[in-house]
């Protein structure tokens, strides 16, 4: 036996008694296995047999979403994989939960595993285990002080990813759809929509001209960001032609149409947000490559509906108070709630409760990206009133102001609970509280706190 294999062997013991002690104590052990492993055996991810197919599906934003749904369908199915769907997406969730799958010897109990990367963690992952599936939802700039700049994370993604790996990737986002260009690849997309000849223009767009001429690209239809659908008028680059293809979104009936290479697909619409439509897409997508039918994932999907982690509505009396997850530090995930709630109409009230982590706890948030989000899209007469919370909320007041919003629809709360006193209810029907997933605790007691004022009959 090898040196390094006799530490494997001691590593994997350690950790499937401290495993089991954990369960016996009623922990969660979706990070901490993983994370003794690494530490006994830095190379610890290399040595477990890697399960059949395995498919890692990354991206800016959405890959929970993504991840957990494919899971749920795959678990309908009546499929048994690996799944770091409660745990973390770094080297050390992904360890917990092939581990959780494997026997005593890190021989893998599950042909399939289906896991949730964060891309900035490739170069700890990919050379231990290559992926059979790469799936990619989107790349666009998020968390400047780790992830830098956007052709960072491309950069890291194309070295480390192995040229036998299959893609699947976003057809309408140009800097995913380029990835590893010579590897064998499927794209899902959204064709043009009728919605998109109102889509406003966003401050942050990541791809402007063509990477091989540098030629301004001609955007056939531009739908967000930089997605949409674009040519180079100089050169053959441009956007692919798209294997799934969204070709009607009905939001009255609450369905959506695919064409495939085998026909027509209608699907119930689980949310009405196009990062919604995306999100149900991309797992259509991944499902039929992994060989489920038309048939199956149909049937399993109309049981499904959006983690209420991410979006809830509840309704009080006449009112609504509509929690939303908007990733602190993501100037792209929040201008998609943002334009959202603009589109949604009616009197609403934006309490903004995503702050940062990191800046709760060592007052170091970097707040550049608040001005890469469109407030501007807040800036509409449906909004009344726009409420920043927590300890950085005379930022966003300033951000809020240089969108043109005017200066009494904006009410500070230095202390985040002091945002419920301050919501108008005279005036709001609609209440959305934006959280962050480190900030969704205290967003949760807070909307207590408002719902009991509605309750009450408060003004
Ligand atoms: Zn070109």
């Amino acid at each position: 036996m090898k040196k390094n294999n006799m530490r494997f062997y001691v590593t994997i013991t350690i950790v499937k008694i401290a495993t089991k002690i954990l369960k016996l104590l009623g922990r969660n052990a979706t990070h901490l296995p993983g994370w003794l492993a690494n530490q006994l055996c830095p190379d610890f991810l290399g040595h477990l047999e890697k399960p059949e197919t395995l498919v890692y599906i990354t991206g800016t934003n959405g890959k929970t979403t993504v991840s957990n749904l494919t899971a749920e369908i795959l678990r309908d199915n009546g499929y048994n994989f690996a799944n770091n769907a409660s745990g973390s997406n770094v080297s050390e969730g992904l360890v917990s939960a092939l581990l959780s799958k494997s026997s005593f010897f890190g021989k893998a109990n599950e042909k399939l595993a289906i896991l949730e990367v964060d891309e900035r963690y490739s170069p700890l992952i990919y050379p231990y285990m290559q992926p059979d599936i790469f799936l990619c939802t989107n790349l666009c700039r998020d968390a400047l002080d780790r992830n830098a700049n956007v052709d960072f994370i491309v950069d890291i993604l194309n070295t480390n990813i192995s040229d036998h790996t299959k893609m699947i990737l976003n057809g309408d986002d140009l800097i995913v759809s380029h990835l590893k260009p010579d590897n064998e690849r499927v794209y899902f997309g959204i064709d043009k929509l009728p919605r998109d000849s109102k889509a406003r223009p966003n401050i942050v767009r990541d791809i402007i001209v063509c990477p091989d001429c540098d030629t301004p690209l001609e955007y056939d239809f531009l739908r967000y960001n930089h997605v949409g659908r674009a040519h180079c008028p100089n050169c053959g680059y441009g956007s692919p032609e798209v294997n799934y293809d969204v070709t009607s979104v009905d939001e009255e009936k609450m369905e959506f149409t695919i064409k495939t290479a085998t026909g027509e697909e209608t699907y119930r619409l689980l949310g009405k947000n196009i990062t919604d439509v995306y999100n149900e897409l991309t797992a259509i997508t991944l499902l039929h490559e992994l060989g489920l039918t038309y048939e199956q994932i149909f049937k399993s999907m109309n049981k499904m509906k959006l983690v209420a982690s991410r979006y809830n509505v509840e309704k009080v009396g006449n009112k609504e108070v509509i929690m939303c997850l908007a990733k602190g530090q993501s100037p792209i995930a929040s201008s998609r709630v943002f334009e959202f709630i603009a589109e949604q109409g009616g009197n609403s009230a934006v309490v903004l409760l995503n702050y940062d982590y990191h800046d709760d706890l060592h007052s170091s948030e970097n707040m550049a990206w608040i001005y890469e989000a469109d407030y501007e899209f807040l800036n509409t007469d449906s909004v009344k009133q726009i409420i920043p919370g927590g300890k950085r909320c005379y930022d966003y007041q300033l951000r809020a102001l240089l969108a043109g919003v005017s200066e009494e629809r904006i009410e500070c709360a230095l202390n985040p609970e002091d945002v419920v006193k301050l919501v108008n209810l005279s005036e709001v029907d609609k209440i959305y509280i934006l959280h962050a997933v480190y900030t969704r605790p205290k967003a949760l007691e807070i909307k207590e706190h408002l719902i009991k004022r509605i309750q009450k009959g408060e003004k």
